[in-house]
């Protein structure tokens, strides 16, 4: 039994069964035994590998995006560089090299990075040593700097913890995770015994009963804090992740572990959970907010969009004897049999503001 377990299983004999949004954040960010506290979990020797670890392109055009976009806002003096969830910042290397073709962007740009894990954090300012502008961390959007801001996440919604719903005779039952009868090292799901009566499951479709649906309530914190903002200064905020277009009925908790797919219950903080993020709830959550949001796009349009395939063709002119891997990476990053399709970009801003480049017609 891993040592988070027998905390976990402490915890539920103490406060009994733990919603899947509680589990989820022991797994992921216990302190002391949690999976992103403990690691590096990226790349090919670790547990899973993100699309600015596949290729540098990606980053690029996200450096493109934010340049074209501090143009789109008037070039401010100061533009905040706000990144979630950087993992080991290469994506933000990538950027700020791409970025390099607009030298008062560089000279306008500041970092902020919001990374819950000190391992982590340490990784990103080894990648930043020599970042072209000044890079700092701050806990959470709410302490980040004020002022003009790009806000970017990859891969980084996915891992906020979700609440999942069950619905019987007619009504929701919030999912929880309880021990297991049969087995007082074990752990398995449950449901509430009493329904679940709140307004913010109100989206979900119509369901059968047995039907699952999830529910992430970070996504409100995150459109509540952009609108907090726009009042008093320009932001466009884009994020890059896997899930559906519109809100849908099923699980989709998941675990990995060294590329592989393990159960979500049996070995907690040893593995990634992470879940689909749903790009339809956080669409009408942004407009609720009064933002001008854009509809969701596979990353394969967005990044083609921001002319991908014309930067690789020019990375293989470069290094022609490189040009079949980059051929591998564009691929990978857009064919809709890998991250093309299952990806997608959402991104929200101030009205008034150009169209959202990548995005928007
Ligand atoms: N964006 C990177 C890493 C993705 S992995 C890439 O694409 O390669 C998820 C990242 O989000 C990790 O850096 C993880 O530590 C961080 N993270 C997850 N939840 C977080 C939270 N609530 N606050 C801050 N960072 C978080």
């Amino acid at each position: 039994m891993t040592p988070l377990k027998q905390r976990i299983i402490t915890r539920i004999q103490a406060e009994g069964p733990m919603s899947v949004a509680a589990y989820m954040a022991a797994c992921l960010f216990d302190p002391t035994h949690g999976f992103y506290p403990t690691r590096d979990p990226l790349g090919a020797e670790g547990d899973f590998i993100t699309a600015p670890e596949i290729s540098q392109m990606f980053g690029e055009m996200i450096g493109l995006w934010c340049v074209q976009s501090w143009m789109d806002m008037g070039q401010p003096q100061t533009i905040n560089l706000i990144e979630l969830g950087p993992g080991r910042g290469v994506m933000m290397n990538d950027i700020l090299r791409a970025a390099r073709i607009a030298p008062k962007f560089i000279k306008a740009a500041r970092v902020t990075l919001i990374e819950a894990s000190a391992a982590l954090q340490a990784v990103q300012g080894q990648t930043l040593a020599n970042s072209p502008c000044p890079v700092t961390w701050a806990d959470g959007l709410e302490k980040s700097p004020r002022g003009a801001a790009l806000i970017i996440g990859n891969e980084f919604l996915d891992c906020l913890p979700i609440r999942q719903f069950v619905r019987k005779n007619g009504a929701w039952h919030e999912r929880l995770i309880n021990i297991d009868p049969d087995d007082e090292t074990g752990l398995i799901f449950g449901l509430s015994e009493l329904p679940y009566a709140h307004d913010d499951v109100a989206h979900f479709p119509q369901s059968e009963d047995g039907a699952l649906c999830e529910l992430c309530p970070a996504l409100a914190q995150i459109t509540d804090h952009v609108k907090l903002r726009v009042g008093e200064s320009a932001v466009r905020a884009l994020f890059i992740d896997y899930g559906p277009a519109q809100t849908q009925i099923g699980d989709t908790l998941q675990a990995i572990k060294r590329h592989t797919k393990v159960d979500p219950l049996s070995e907690p903080g040893e593995a990634d959970l992470t879940a689909r993020v749903d790009f339809g709830h956080l669409f009408e959550l942004a407009a609720a907010a009064k933002l001008h949001v854009a509809h969701a796009v596979t990353q394969a349009h967005f990044l083609t969009a921001m002319g991908i395939e014309m930067r690789a063709l020019n990375l293989s002119k470069a290094k022609p004897e490189a040009a079949p891997k980059i051929a591998r990476q564009l691929a990978r990053l857009t064919d809709s049999d890998q991250m093309g399709t299952l990806f997608k970009a959402i991104a929200f801003q101030n009205y008034g503001l150009p169209p959202i480049v990548g995005l928007e017609p």
